[in-house]
């Protein structure tokens, strides 16, 4: 597969409502569900290029070939990622210390399965306070996507990371009485929409919202898709209310994305170790490998039961799935650590205009730490990789199942203690 960097300019309001149902107050998501943009490069096939009767329509739209990621809001480049849900900050001044009045991040992975392994949690005590002077307040978790200003992982300079949000207001409509076509009294409704544009404080420059996101494709599809498919300029509809105007979006990108190799893999799974080793403890002959998930992941077990956790079982069988000929031991991974929450799935199906079926799904930063007892986890550097290319569950055509192995934000995010920048 071929790993293509997609972004899309905002051009009008848009919205992704995460319920089905309808309310009063109706909130968005604050990203582009894969499940949206693919129902929209659908759309955008059908009513400009050709049919659905077509090869590429079939495979690229309709089997499953290829993988809508979900695209998430970038300011400065062309990736943000989701944070962790292990990330932790003060209370009331939350976020990185490049923002700016922030008192900082720390991601608490390595602190609590060292308590989990060590069975010592005075350890995770100093955590419970910001340790900024004179505030001292609770720490919080702390979520949403954050992207790299400066740097990258693991290079120098050491990487600078910036919280990305989306500005977003509520558009008021009145209900219309179908027999009057005019207002309904006591009919009014609020549909939360992300804004077109965003500006620093209240005096900076507006500058145009951009969301992006990787789609997975054959290697012999990948022109295509560039090209043709979704050229630059190409104008999508995406999410809700598009009759009442919202959700056209623009290609503003799109281009090879940079991916894993073998050795960047190994190297951050030895990293992780090694850190590990000096916060728990050495214990020879065993490795641990964690698994954070960068998009919902919807899993069941052999009787089509939601899963709300992701136990070593499903990451033995999705390794297997995604390496035909990898050797490693089904019981080979044990979970030791979780910290992972669950949400209800809805959406519809464009084409046929009825609704999904809702799914279970474990939330987007869910992190999970695994105990590999055989000592071999650098060896497993191209399984998990694949892994990692093909993702875990159903629906990763969608851009469920997403996912980073050993992700260096676990140790590379420590800024207590710091001082500000
Ligand atoms: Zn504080």
């Amino acid at each position: 597969m071929v790993r293509i960097q997609l972004r899309l300019k905002a051009v009008s309001p848009v919205a992704f409502s995460a319920r089905r149902g309808t309310s009063n107050f109706v909130d968005t998501l604050d990203y582009v569900p894969g499940s949206a943009l693919r129902g929209a490069v659908a759309a955008h096939y059908l009513s400009r290029i050709g049919g659905a009767g077509d090869a590429r329509f079939q495979t690229i739209l309709v089997k499953g070939e290829a993988s809508f990621g979900n695209l998430y809001p970038v300011r400065l480049g062309l990736r943000s990622s989701v944070i962790p849900s292990t990330a932790r900050s003060c209370k009331t001044f939350d976020g990185f210390l490049s923002d700016r009045d922030k008192h900082g991040v720390f991601d608490s992975l390595m602190a609590a399965a060292s308590a989990r392994l060590s069975g010592n949690f005075a350890a995770l005590d100093e955590r419970a306070r910001c340790t900024v002077t004179r505030c001292g307040l609770p720490t919080h978790r702390f979520s949403g996507f954050y992207e790299e200003k400066a740097g990258d992982s693991g290079g120098t300079p050491p990487a600078l990371y910036s919280k990305v949000d989306v500005s977003k207001r509520h558009v008021t409509h009145a209900g219309i009485n179908r027999a009057s076509q005019s207002a309904e009294p006591r009919f009014l409704y609020a549909q939360q929409v992300i804004n077109e544009s965003w500006r620093e404080g209240s005096g900076g420059e507006f500058k145009p919202q951009v969301f992006a996101g990787d789609l997975l494709v054959r290697e012999h599809q990948a022109d295509y898709v560039r090209s043709s498919l979704l050229p630059r300029g190409t104008v999508l509809r995406l999410g809700d209310s598009r009759s009442r105007g919202l959700g056209r979006m623009e290609v503003d990108h799109i281009g090879p994305a940079e991916t894993d190799t073998e050795t960047t893999v190994r190297g951050r799974i030895r990293e992780f170790n090694k850190r590990l080793a000096e916060k728990a403890g050495v214990q020879p002959n065993i490795d641990y490998i964690s698994l954070t998930l960068q998009s919902d992941a919807i899993i069941t077990d052999s009787f089509l039961r939601y899963e709300t956790t992701i136990e070593g079982e499903d990451i033995s069988r999705a390794i297997h799935a995604a390496n035909s000929q990898c050797g490693i031991e089904a019981r080979g991974f044990h979970l030791v650590f979780a910290s992972a929450d669950k949400k209800l799935v809805q959406s519809w199906n464009a084409a046929s205009g009825y609704p999904k079926p809702d799914a279970a799904a474990i939330t987007m930063g869910s992190v999970f730490l695994f105990k590999l007892l055989n000592g071999k986890a650098a060896e497993l550097a191209q399984p998990l990789l694949a892994l990692q290319e093909s993702g875990i569950g159903q629906r990763r055509s969608e851009g469920f199942g997403r996912l980073s192995i050993c992700d260096s934000f676990h140790w590379e995010v420590q800024e207590h203690g710091q001082p500000a920048r």
